[in-house]
């Protein structure tokens, strides 16, 4: 039973929460100050602390379907919140948007689900549908347009990023990096996109 298993590795955590009690301690003293705002996708395969070897305290992160960020509009909004907090109070250095290789919410795309049986998914959707009518345009060649999708959602979400003003200022100041990332399922790879080439490149090569 599923919930069993996540007792068991619970209980094997709190082994591990013993043995290495300063870590925990200090970030339940000292509070959080991560350096990175990660904005993924939710799916169960792309665990953010797993594919950076980042440790407890490090990333702030928001995962939702598609690795979307609204656009600014001052409603009530979890990405737009955590996007204020990140930038504004926790300061952090960078923002990575991070989308994967066999996204299902950009597979979707192809077969929009219906605003009736799905509301939220067909709405939530909506934002990264832009991403799949700009590569069609271009005319893409069709085995190719799932794969230039999930990258061009990901630029798409960086431009909305910019939409925030503490993102667009501090981005200006110098003091804000914003990162077009892709990671591969098959490979384990993750790719940048860099503007001055306009080409994805494995981060592991930059530094
Ligand atoms: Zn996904």
């Amino acid at each position: 039973m599923p919930t069993q298993k996540v007792i068991e590795g619970h209980r094997r955590f709190r082994e591990k929460f013993e043995s290495e009690n300063e870590v925990f301690a200090r970030l339940a003293e000292e509070g959080q100050n991560p350096k990175v705002l990660w904005i993924g996708c939710s799916d169960s395969r792309v665990i953010p602390e797993l594919i950076t070897g980042a440790d407890p305290g490090e990333l702030f992160n928001v995962r939702n379907i598609a690795n979307v960020v609204p656009p600014a509009s001052g409603e009530a909004c979890s990405t737009g919140a955590a996007i204020e907090y990140a930038v504004l109070h926790l300061r952090v250095d960078h923002v990575v948007v991070c989308g994967h290789t066999g996204c299902g919410g950009i597979k979707a795309l192809e077969a929009p689900p219906s605003p009736e049986a799905e509301p939220h998914i067909a709405g939530w959707l909506g934002l990264a549908a832009p991403a799949r009518q700009q590569v069609l345009a271009r005319g893409t060649a069709p085995e190719e347009v799932y794969l230039e999708t999930i990258r061009a959602n990901v630029l798409l979400q960086c431009g909305n990023l910019r939409t925030y003003p503490c993102v667009r200022e501090h981005e200006q100041a110098g003091d804000l990096s914003v990162h077009a990332w892709l990671y591969d399922l098959r490979s384990g790879v993750i790719e940048e996109y860099r503007l001055a080439s306009g080409t994805w490149e494995s981060v592991a090569h930059s530094r």
